[in-house]
């Protein structure tokens, strides 16, 4: 069966001082639109896209220090890849 797409909402988190949270049931990430670069914007979305990815691995309850330890990982590698936004 075809899984669900990850849907992106950007909107304005800073009332509940978070940068993105997730709902895993519908796989839907909801991100702060004004991230201070383009690199936290990315960091971001990695960060969300991992609680998908363990939710769906059987792991909803992943520890948040491993979420960020790839978080970092995975950003940094895509950056010195030379991935970069093209502002939509
Ligand atoms: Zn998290």
């Amino acid at each position: 069966m075809e899984k669900l797409p990850i849907t992106v909402i950007e909107k304005s988190l800073k009332r509940k001082s978070i940068w993105g949270e997730c709902d895993l049931e519908c796989r839907t990430i909801w991100i702060e639109k004004k991230h201070p670069s383009s690199q936290a914007h990315l960091s971001t979305l990695i960060h969300e896209s991992i609680h998908l990815i363990a939710a769906d691995a059987g792991n909803p309850d992943w520890p948040e220090e491993k979420v960020i330890e790839w978080e970092r990982a995975v950003s940094r590698m895509l950056w010195e890849q030379g991935y970069r936004r093209i502002q939509p």
